[in-house]
C-alpha cells in the first residue's frame, strides 16, 4: 500500500504537477512535489525538451492520471467524444467529469478521486435510488447520488463529510449533507472544468 502511495507521487512528480492523487496530504508541506518537484528516477533533475508530440503526449498522461483513466477506456471516451455534437477536447472534459467517481469526490464525499473510486467500487452509493458500484459510471443531468442508508455510519465518510466541508462544490453539482448526497443539476462544461489540461493537445494527438 506504501508503494503505491508512493507511486502516486510519483505520477505527480512525473508531470510536474500536482494531481491531487492523496487526499489532505496533497495541501500539506508533506506533498512530494513541494519537496521535490523533478521527475523520479536517476536523470530526473534533467528534464529533456520535448518534441511536438512529447508535449502532446504529456498532456493525455497527466488528463489520465488526474482522472484515475486507463489507456483503454480514454481512448473510448476520446472516440465517443468525437461522435458527440460540440468540441470534441470539451466533449471529453465533460465525460470525464461525469464518471461516478469524480463527481462522488467533486461532492467531498471522497478526499481524492482514487480514493473515491475504491468507495465505489466498495458499494457506498447509489445513484437515483439504486446501488452503484461501477466507477466509470456516467452520471446524467437529474441525477442524484446518495450514500446508501446502511453506510452511511461509516467512519471514512464521517471523516470525508467533516475534512472536505470548506472544499467548493462545482456549480454543476449540488451537495446536500444533510442526507449525505447530491444533485447533478447540468453536465459539466469547460468552464466549470479547473484542472490545468490543454485538451486541444489531446486531440491533436489522437488524430494523428
Ligand atoms: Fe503526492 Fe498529492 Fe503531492 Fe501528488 S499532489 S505529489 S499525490 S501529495
Amino acid at each position: 500500500m506504501s508503494r503505491y502511495k508512493e507511486e502516486q507521487c510519483r505520477i505527480c512528480r512525473r508531470e510536474g504537477q500536482k494531481l491531487f492523487l492523496k487526499g489532505s496530504r496533497c495541501y500539506t508541506d508533506k506533498c512530494a512535489i513541494s519537496r521535490r518537484n523533478y521527475a523520479p528516477g536517476e536523470h530526473g533533475q534533467k528534464r529533456a525538451k520535448l518534441s511536438e508530440y512529447g508535449i502532446q503526449l504529456r498532456e493525455k498522461q497527466k488528463t489520465k492520471a488526474f482522472y484515475g483513466v486507463r489507456e483503454n477506456q480514454f481512448r473510448k471516451y476520446f472516440e465517443m467524444a468525437s461522435t458527440q455534437k460540440g468540441i470534441t477536447g470539451e466533449n471529453l472534459l465533460t465525460l470525464l467529469e461525469s464518471r461516478l467517481d469524480n463527481v462522488v469526490y467533486r461532492l467531498g464525499y471522497g478526499s481524492s478521486r482514487p480514493q473515491a473510486r475504491l468507495l465505489v467500487n466498495h458499494g457506498l452509493f447509489e445513484v437515483n435510488g439504486r446501488k452503484v458500484s461501477i466507477p466509470s459510471y456516467l452520471v446524467k443531468a437529474g441525477d442524484v447520488i446518495t450514500v446508501r442508508e446502511n453506510k452511511k455510519d461509516k467512519a471514512i465518510i464521517k471523516i470525508n463529510i467533516e475534512a472536505n466541508a470548506s472544499r467548493p462544490v462545482p456549480s454543476w453539482l449540488e451537495k446536500d449533507v444533510k442526507n449525505s448526497s447530491g444533485k447533478v443539476l447540468r453536465l459539466a462544461s469547460r468552464e466549470d472544468v479547473d484542472i490545468p489540461v490543454e485538451e486541444h493537445l489531446i486531440v491533436e494527438l489522437y488524430s494523428k
